[in-house]
């Protein structure tokens, strides 16, 4: 198993299409070509980890932060992130970070938080407008059928829970095939007259390349005539944070207690009770104080976030509960749900998870 097969699989879940602007997800350490042995999944990267990797025989370490991120011009041992890199080269261990894409997921890092909480999803907060477009493709009667099951097997068609969606409109196609070509129908130097399904189909933006290579092998004719839009529909499973509900609504004071057993965070923050009942929450593991207004609009009683500042606080202004539960303590089953998405597609390969508490915030 390559380190490529294995990055195969968790970019087909979370494409780095998907990472934010600022980041910088992908392979930082090593080669794509190079054999996994076995993979060591942690939320940071640095020294112990590697070590840690070593000792457990893994030469690929998954982390969720990235280890270099506003890049590195030199390798002298001169802070952590320079000592960590070096010592990932010298013991041939690959690093590969999946980050931002994996928040922007609706089964990526929120997915898995809401599910903790016990939540059950109900949208993502903030979705993604631009990943969204449309095919129209010309298609002769008889292969309408053959074309729009090939699209829909390469990810077209998804309309929220529904697949197989598509919208068929019969009319009369026009062409006159030029010199040198081979019409499936019609005569050379003639204008043909073919009755066609205008086939209709919506799809996530980083499928195109599958989407356009399927129909391309379906389609009878020489020349498949077909337009691509723009869509300005937000992307209902793909960005940030997640509105989710509990089963049962709960008081405020016992939902922090059910955050912090959940969590294993012995002390959290949170803004002015508001009195109100829990039961529509809005997540967002990590730094998520952006989504504060988001949250608000969404009619949420809560929001669980991390690295809230001082007058963040007051700005829920009794509209909600926010609460600042710890960057590692939200992120923190994000190592079991990379591990779990893993052994799902490769029983074979070993994947581990790390032992260490890699918080650099500490409480007492
Ligand atoms: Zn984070």
């Amino acid at each position: 198993m390559t380190i490529a097969a294995i990055i195969d699989v968790l970019e087909k879940w979370a494409p780095p299409s998907l990472q934010e602007d600022y980041d910088n997800c992908g392979l930082q350490v090593g080669n794509r070509g190079t054999e996994a042995k076995a993979a060591l999944v942690c939320v940071d990267c640095n020294e112990a980890v590697v070590l840690e990797a070593e000792r457990e025989d893994c030469n690929l370490i998954l982390c969720h932060h990235p280890v270099i991120f506003k890049g590195l011009k030199r390798l002298t041992g001169a802070n952590a992130i320079e000592r960590t890199v070096e010592l990932a080269l010298r013991k041939n261990i690959a690093v590969y970070a999946i980050h931002t894409n994996l928040d922007n997921v609706i089964d990526g890092v929120n997915g898995e938080l809401a599910k903790r909480l016990g939540l059950k999803p109900l949208s993502v907060l903030e979705p993604k407008r631009d990943r969204l477009r449309k095919l129209a493709v010309f298609v002769p009667e008889a292969h309408a059928d053959a074309v729009r099951t090939a699209l829909f097997e390469a990810g077209a068609g998804q309309v929220g829970a529904y697949d197989q969606c598509s919208f068929n409109l019969v009319g009369s196609g026009t062409f006159r095939a030029g010199a040198g070509t081979d019409p499936f129908i019609g005569k050379v130097g003639e204008q043909h007259v073919e009755s066609e399904v205008r086939v209709e189909v919506r799809y996530a933006i980083e499928r195109e390349g599958a989407i356009l290579a399927a129909m391309k092998a379906a389609h009878p004719y020489e020349e498949v005539a077909y337009d691509l839009l723009v869509l300005a529909n937000a992307h209902p499973g793909i960005g940030a944070g997640l509105l989710g509900e509990l089963s049962e609504p709960m008081p405020e004071n016992a939902f922090l207690d059910h955050v912090k057993a959940v969590l294993g965070q012995p002390h959290l923050r949170h803004s002015t009770l508001t009195g109100k009942p829990i039961k529509k929450v809005a997540v967002c593991g990590g730094s998520g104080s952006f989504l504060l207004a988001k949250a608000r609009a969404s009619g949420a009683e809560a929001f669980v976030t991390a690295d809230v500042k001082y007058h963040q606080f007051q700005e829920p202004d009794n509209a909600l509960l926010l609460v600042d539960a710890g960057h590692w303590q939200t992120e923190r089953y994000t190592m079991d749900l990379i591990r779990d998405r893993l052994v799902r597609n490769i029983p074979t390969f070993a994947v581990r998870l790390s032992g260490l508490n890699t918080d650099p915030i500490h409480y007492r």
